[in-house]
């Protein structure tokens, strides 16, 4: 049975809404989460437990956002609850070296063979923004090129965009990014070779690295051929610039190997953030024992962190790790998502609706359009109505997306076959009221 809009309070979170915004620009601490690209206010949320979330007003949601893809186990994970419990009787932060870290490397490093050495940080921005020194302390060049599309945390150097013209400099994307920074952050489209080749002839000798996201899932699910990946790693190659693989969603995700193996690529950096501390704030990157030797206090790179290698947020991460380690994980979770896809699909197709649904692993990505979509300027901004129609359905009958339709959907271990169920009967419907 689904629930109808009146039987839906929203009073609770309304009223913290109001009070947030007095502390908090926009009332949050991360934009996304204002509900600005659809409709109503923010959701407080009071607790999770497995694929379900309740809010302050008690209503009840499966959740697909999995608070931006870490919570790949669902919420309130037994295994990772416990290993947090018995670290927090021993402490909370030591600023000293802990087995903890070793551990938690160690799992890593075994399963997955891309990097040789790893570094701890505490997100997915400090990890990026580490590696981007790295390449470019490696490298002794300052000048590093990102793709329109992808989204790499918000340091200074990365929060930049497109310019007009194939290969220009970018254009700062927030204000209070310095113009000279953004003069050293070339900006290309994706999956497009000549740009690539043209970048190299315009700023010869002067790129330390190529940073794209293993698979770009921050704006639209851009899913990139093979051949194209395996030109960006040859053309970064034979000019001397690194290639740097953000695998701060994909990683853990498509596996311990990332998208770097279902590319079937060795990038020289990768990034990792998200899944890697079980829902505790860990990021990391990492990279060859001769890349890591450049970084503080081997080399001369510096980074640090005072809570870097946190024991409670490791603790979490080995729990985590630990699960996704065993044998078929992933393939299991794949083939729940490719299942849940195909029914939609189906349903899509029957009625002729202009959707289509992109995957890849345990992600999925809703566009209105029967393109196949590779790069950010082939979405179309006005199909976001669609997008914003079909969440206000979603949440009136129990199901959590992301609030915007720039961002992907995520499918938990924890999501059951009748939660999974109930959530298609859930969206075929939203979409049948969208496409009336
Ligand atoms: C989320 C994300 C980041 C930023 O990570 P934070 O932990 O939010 O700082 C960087 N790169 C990619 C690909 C991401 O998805």
């Amino acid at each position: 049975m689904t629930t109808s809009v009146s039987d839906i309070s929203r009073k609770q979170s309304a009223e913290l809404f109001e009070k947030a915004k007095q502390y908090f620009p926009g009332g949050v601490n991360s934009p996304v989460r204002a509900f600005k690209s659809v409709y109503g206010t923010p959701l407080f949320i009071e607790r999770g437990d497995q694929a379900h979330l309740w809010d302050a007003d008690g209503n009840e949601f499966i959740d697909f956002c999995c608070s931006w893809g870490p919570l790949i186990l669902g919420h309130n994970n037994a295994e990772i609850r416990e290993a947090v419990q018995e670290q927090l009787g021993k402490g909370l932060s030591f600023g000293a070296p802990t087995k903890l870290e070793n551990d938690l490397a160690e799992l890593i490093l075994t399963h997955n063979k891309k990097i040789e050495k790893i570094r701890f940080v505490s997100s997915g921005t400090e990890a990026v923004m580490s590696a981007i020194r790295l390449a470019r302390g490696y490298t002794k060049r300052d000048k590093i090129v990102k793709f329109e599309g992808c989204y790499h945390g918000h340091s200074d150097s990365l929060l930049v965009k497109a310019g007009s013209g194939l290969v220009t400099f970018g254009e700062t994307s927030s204000a209070g990014v310095p113009k000279a920074f953004a003069d050293e952050t070339i900006v290309i489209a994706l999956n497009d070779k000549q740009a690539l080749e043209q970048v190299f002839v315009d700023f010869k000798d002067q790129i330390a690295a190529v940073i794209i996201e293993g698979v770009p899932a921050n704006n639209g699910l851009l899913i990139q051929d093979k051949d194209y990946i395996h030109f960006l790693r040859d053309i970064t190659k034979a000019n001397g610039a690194l290639m740097i693989f953000d695998e701060v969603i994909t990683g853990f995700r498509l596996g311990f190997e990332g998208a770097a193996k279902y590319y079937d690529i060795q990038p020289d950096i990768l990034t990792y953030g998200k899944i890697i501390g079980g829902g505790m704030p860990v990021g990391a990157y990492g990279a060859s024992k001769e890349l890591m030797a450049c970084i503080s206090p081997d080399g001369s790179v510096y980074q640090a962190g005072t809570l870097s290698g946190n024991p409670v947020a490791m603790a979490a991460g080995i729990a985590a790790l630990s699960i996704l380690a065993r044998p078929g994980f992933y393939e299991q979770l794949e083939k729940t998502t490719q299942a849940f896809v195909d029914e939609l699909r189906a349903h899509i197709a029957e009625k002729g609706y202009g959707v289509r649904i992109f995957t890849i692993g345990s992600i999925f990505w809703f566009a209105f359009s029967n393109e196949n979509i590779q790069r950010a300027d082939q979405i179309d901004p006005a199909s976001m109505e669609n997008y914003k129609k079909m969440h206000r359905e979603l949440l009136n009958r129990g199901v959590y997306f992301g609030p915007s339709g720039y961002e992907v959907g995520f499918i938990s271990a924890a999501h059951t076959e009748a939660d999974l169920t109930k959530s298609l009967a859930v969206i075929k419907e939203a979409l049948d009221i969208v496409f009336q």
